[in-house]
């Protein structure tokens, strides 16, 4: 039976939920004793890359052991048992938010296989953008899938390699495998780390007192208490055993382009990605923005928490007072979120508060990282509105978001994405604002101390620009099957 690709897509989803829904975190760490508490460790310090589930691998010596929990990090791991349960020297651990895949607890990560040369564990932020490709393929070939993952498709592709070296086995799968991801994985000798050949999905090697750590952002190091030896680099695979770290190239040598949304959006302010301080880039992109797109103004407000620092960048730039205009309660689970309109409104009231004392009769200026759909910017400025603001001006941390992702961050179609449907001006009058301003994409390469190469832009920003740095086998093959279908359909009716 040929699957429909609808149906393995995306996760169904109520098309007006504004939970956050992130994409995933990933850590690993070799030859340490408690490997797996460090591990919980370095999850909760990745908490904000994935909310959804978290799990742990680990490695005894003689056994795997793993766990796989819904859920927040803390709960699933904070036990002090957790050692007993989770023995090991080795151990690498998942948080997610499912990207591709259901939510449901089979899909949950770190992924366990026994293989003919043994066990592996794997554990992948990204999304495979074949990956549908290689599973109707694979499944054709007799394979049987657990889950609607597609990280699962790369253990497929392992089990079936010919090859007889493990790591000869894991880069030919690799090499079959398309789209952004950043991969730990765990045999009973090795740790490897694989970052996709233009790096988009980041991730860093850090040491721990002589023992080496891989995860998805420098916050995660800090936590444990490793320091950052480097990123690893695109198209990169390093190797971890007791002779040391070993550094692999698998694939053709390209030019790097990692995600700039990783400093718009997800990657928490403390992190250095590829080398620059997400804070330092988020202040940036507010100063330039006050630059572009100022107005007369009493106070520059956040909306927090993602945008403060770009806030504090546009105050300080334009020599406003920057307040708390809008306190954020962070007690706010997801069990909150009611499906209903009237509950989720309550929803975001529960979780954003208006602080009158520095709104009322002013002309405040709000501040997001960025607009998506536009609904959470709609409830604020209402919000900001009744506790008294004389005038809401907003502005956008980010250039218009028209295109969707591909590669393993969660955004809604384009027709529900607010930028690729409406003009500036039309955005401000449904958002109800005295006045909207989007950073420019060359104020976001300043941002980041560059000047953006047309040719060869050094960050991938399709979200903006529409530019996607791999081609979209998934995609384009959906598509191809929906033009069939219309045609079929269209024959139908003519017949
Ligand atoms: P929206 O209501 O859809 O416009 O959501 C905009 C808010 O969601 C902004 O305040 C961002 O901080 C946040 N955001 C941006 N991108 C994402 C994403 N991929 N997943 C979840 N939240 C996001």
């Amino acid at each position: 039976m040929t699957l429909s690709h609808d149906h393995w897509a995306q996760p169904q989803r109520d098309p007006d939920d504004d939970t956050p829904r992130l994409e995933c975190g990933v850590f690993g760490i070799f030859d340490v004793a408690e490997a797996s508490g460090i591990t919980a460790l370095g999850l909760h310090a990745l908490q904000h890359r994935g909310q959804e589930a978290c799990g742990i691998a680990c490695f005894d010596g003689q056994r795997f052991h793993t766990e796989r929990h819904m859920g927040y990090v803390g709960d699933a791991f904070g036990g002090g048992d957790l050692n007993k349960r989770l023995p090991g020297h080795h151990a690498i651990g998942h948080t997610r938010y499912s990207t591709a895949g259901g939510s449901f607890l089979r899909n949950v990560q770190p992924m366990f296989a026994d293989l003919e040369a043994g066990g592996i564990a794997l554990a992948h932020n990204g999304n495979l953008t074949n990956f549908l490709a290689l599973r109707e393929q694979l499944v054709a070939e007799g394979s049987i899938f657990q889950s609607t993952s597609d990280s699962e498709a790369i253990l497929h592709l392992i089990a079936r390699s010919r090859r007889a070296k493990f790591l000869d086995r894991f880069t030919e799968a690799l090499q079959q495998i398309e789209g952004g991801y950043a991969l730990v994985a765990l045999t009973n000798k090795k740790l490897v780390g694989v970052r996709d050949p233009l790096g988009i999905r980041p991730l860093v090697l850090g040491d721990l007192s002589g023992k080496s750590v891989l995860a998805s952002e420098t916050c995660a190091l800090d936590l444990v208490g490793a320091t950052f030896v480097r990123d690893v680099e695109h198209g990169e695979m390093v190797v971890i055993d007791e002779t040391g770290v070993r550094s692999f190239k698998p694939f053709p040598a390209q030019r790097a382009r990692p995600c700039i949304f990783e400093y718009v959006y997800f990657a928490r302010p403390d992190s250095v990605v590829n080398g620059r301080s997400v804070y330092n880039v988020r202040k940036r992109m507010g100063r330039r923005l006050a630059q572009e797109s100022p107005a007369d103004i009493d106070v520059v407000v956040p909306v927090p928490d993602s945008g403060v620092p770009a806030a504090l960048g546009f105050a300080q730039e334009a020599g406003v007072p920057f307040e708390m205009g809008i306190i954020r309660n962070h007690y706010v689970g997801r069990t909150f979120i009611q499906p209903t309109q009237g509950e989720r409104e309550l929803g975001v009231r529960m979780k954003l508060s208006p602080n009158r004392a520095v709104l009322a009769g002013k002309r405040v200026l709000l501040v997001d990282d960025s607009i998506v759909r536009g609904t959470n910017s709609v409830r604020v400025v209402r919000m900001v509105r009744e506790a008294g603001a004389k005038e809401v001006h907003l502005r956008s941390a980010s250039p218009p978001i028209m295109w969707p992702d591909y590669y393993g961050i969660d955004m809604p179609d384009r027709d529900k994405l607010l930028a690729a449907n409406h003009s500036v001006d039309e955005i401000a009058r449904i958002l109800g604002v005295d006045s909207m301003g989007y950073l420019s994409i060359d104020g976001l390469y300043w941002a980041m101390d560059a000047v953006r190469d047309p040719v060869n832009p050094q960050y991938t920003d399709h979200y903006f620009t529409g530019e996607y740095p791999t081609r979209l086998l998934d995609r384009e093959i959906a598509e191809g099957r929906n033009e069939l279908v219309e045609r079929q359909l269209s024959f139908l009716v003519d017949a």
